[in-house]
């Protein structure tokens, strides 16, 4: 009997990143409930892990919820997993993890790979505060939401897709200003990783000139002292 949820996560491009108590949980749990079943057999299948999956993404996890909470309440380990790296970090896990707790069931998130940090450390901005936004609406609150980060002090980190990098990158130059130092992190952990540094103008101009594949993201220097120089 282990009636518990912990929250495992996995890999966000170099399989050889998983921890070994990840695998351990991964292959004594119960269940695991996977964002993509299929994404996530590729990790299971390359360590040898045989436990049961069932699916559990934005579009069933209120539906999946009641049945989770059952099973652990009769005596089930369950891990969660998404496609990569920490579930409930842009990822499907929030719910899940409150409805745990408020049931007095114990939830646990191990240690392990997600983007935003190796981004925040990557970029040489200061890292003793920072903030994480996610991905920026894309539509509503779009533009409240850039003017409120365009005087955020603390470091700032953005997930991004490919597509709308550079329109991204305009708008946070029209924002921010053009010589806000920022940092681009495309593809980390993997073969093509790239770390591009550069005021938002250059970043712009770079992204424009190429256009950018993979996953994405962005780092902003915060406002400094001297922001009026920065517009
Ligand atoms: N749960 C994940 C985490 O802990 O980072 C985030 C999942 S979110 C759906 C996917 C976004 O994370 C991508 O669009 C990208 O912005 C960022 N991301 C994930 N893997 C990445 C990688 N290898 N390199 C750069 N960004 C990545």
């Amino acid at each position: 009997m282990c009636s518990k949820l912990i929250i495992v996560p996995t890999p966000i491009g170099n399989l050889e990143d998983i921890t070994l108590r990840a695998l351990k949980v991964l292959q004594e749990a119960d269940l695991i409930l996977a964002e993509d079943t299929r994404t996530s057999s590729i990790l299971l299948k390359k360590f040898g892990i045989t436990t049961h999956m069932a699916s559990y993404h934005m579009h069933n996890e209120h539906r999946q919820v009641v049945t989770v909470l059952e099973k652990i309440r009769q005596g089930k380990l369950v891990a969660l997993i998404s496609d990569a790296g920490t579930p409930g970090i842009s990822d499907p896990g929030f719910l899940l993890a409150r409805e745990c707790l408020e049931e007095g069931i114990p939830v646990e998130c191990l240690p392990g790979p997600t983007a935003l940090i190796p981004a925040l450390i990557n970029s040489g901005f200061p890292a003793d505060r920072f903030c994480f936004e996610g991905f920026l609406p894309v539509k509503k609150g779009r533009r409240s939401r850039l003017e409120f980060l365009a005087a955020e002090t603390r470091t700032v980190i953005l997930y991004e897709s490919p597509f709308r990098l550079l329109k991204t990158l305009e708008q946070l130059s029209q924002y921010m200003g053009p010589d806000r130092p920022a940092c681009v992190c495309r593809e980390l952990t993997k073969i093509h990783q790239e770390t591009r540094r550069g005021t938002l103008s250059e970043l712009c101009q770079w992204y424009g000139q190429n256009t950018p594949k993979g996953e994405i993201v962005i780092v902003l220097k915060g406002r400094g002292k001297d922001h009026e120089t920065e517009q």
